[in-house]
């Protein structure tokens, strides 16, 4: 049951991404969609190379691609004067708008409420666990971090010691720590 339910986590996610498409590989729809969800403090390719489990130089050479595309720019980062922050160009949203993931999230969100919230709190434990399992950071929200501290209309951020706006909390973030992992 484990076993089956594993491989069929892997042929969704496969099947998800090929739509035979061929203007972007998976690696640069990947990266173009999580640079439009990542926060301030994680849109680099350090940490997209985090979230895509690939070398540092792999992402670089896909943030590149896609910078020589027109669909990612690179921006001056006002808190570290030495590096670059990458921004998605309107040409990049533009693209977005075509995502091959679309067809996924429609099948998901035809699912009874019910399932969808089980799924998603079962994938989320999953994704956690296989992290602290390997030993690298997992990507999550603020809501469900523990360096949260939420007021009304922002929260503040223990981690980064930054006031966060409310739609900066449904950003990715390379520096989540689930509230259950908290010490
Ligand atoms: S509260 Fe957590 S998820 Fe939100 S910005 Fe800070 S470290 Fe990142």
């Amino acid at each position: 049951m484990t076993q089956d339910t594993a491989d069929l986590i892997v042929h969704l996610a496969r099947l998800a991404q090929n739509t035979g498409r061929t203007d972007l590989t998976a690696a640069q729809w990947t990266a173009l969609r999580f640079f439009a969800r990542a926060n301030r403090f994680s849109r680099t390719p350090s940490a997209f190379s985090e979230f895509h489990s690939t070398t540092r130089g792999t992402a670089s050479q896909t943030v590149k691609s896609l910078v020589a595309l027109g669909l990612l720019q690179r921006q001056n980062n006002s808190a570290d004067a030495r590096s670059t922050l990458i921004e998605v160009t309107q040409a990049g949203h533009d693209m977005l708008r075509h995502d091959p993931l679309g067809d996924l999230r429609r099948v998901l969100s035809g699912l009874p409420d019910d399932l969808q919230r089980s799924l998603s709190v079962a994938l989320q434990r999953a994704t956690t666990s296989l992290a602290t399992l390997r030993q690298v950071p997992t990507f999550g929200t603020c809501a469900d971090c523990s360096h949260c501290k939420e007021g009304t209309d922002t929260a503040y951020c223990h981690c980064t010691e930054s006031m966060l706006t409310r739609p900066e909390m449904g950003s990715f973030c390379i520096d989540f720590r689930p509230a259950d992992r908290a010490s």
